[in-house]
């Protein structure tokens, strides 16, 4: 039953995988925005690439994403492709007992987890690049809109500008990996 799951191609084995080096690389459209709700993205274009370094129980993975989204101009609502680009670093540890250190920098999965989802965190890391106000100035498009550039326009861009660096990202950049 779970193999139909549309999220069972983002299943990384956990028991069958060696110490050492691992990559997966996944290519995510619009229908994969699609399995999440509150997804505000509906078309997209993105290239995934996870790297995992496998220590016994404990997984540092790196989350490259590369590619774009489509977002409405605020504007002349015309879509716009948007870039995104984001590295995203995690540590996976398998463990029965240390619930303690689950957080933002760790998940925690019991050791007997055959395989790990990683469709969530994809998700998550790259709708946090969604921006809160788009038009098509910024992506070089001419814009439909008759609508001068108003000074509320411009502020609300201004406060936009800083959707990139939510400080839980922030955080998880200083991870020091040992
Ligand atoms: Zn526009």
């Amino acid at each position: 039953m779970k193999a139909h799951s549309p999220f069972a191609a983002y299943d990384i084995p956990l028991q069958a995988m060696p110490n050492g080096e691992h990559r997966y690389s996944f290519a995510l459209k619009g229908d994969f925005f699609g399995l999440f709700e509150a997804s505000l993205i509906t078309e997209a274009q993105i290239q995934v690439d996870l790297q995992i370094h496998r220590m016994g129980s404990r997984l540092d993975c790196t989350f490259r994403s590369e590619g774009s989204m489509q977002v409405g101009c605020a504007r002349c609502l015309e879509p716009l492709g948007w870039p995104i680009q984001d590295e995203s670093h995690l540590v996976v540890q398998c463990s029965d007992s240390v619930s303690e250190l689950d957080s933002d920098e760790i998940l925690v999965l019991p050791s007997g987890e055959i395989s790990w989802n990683v469709a969530q965190f994809i998700y998550e890391s790259i709708h946090l690049h969604y921006p809160l106000r788009a038009v098509c100035d910024e992506a070089a498009l001419p814009c439909r809109s008759q609508e001068p550039w108003s000074e509320q326009g411009l502020l609300t861009y201004q406060t936009s500008d800083n959707s990139p660096t939510d400080p839980r990202w922030d955080r998880l950049k200083h991870v020091n990996f040992q």
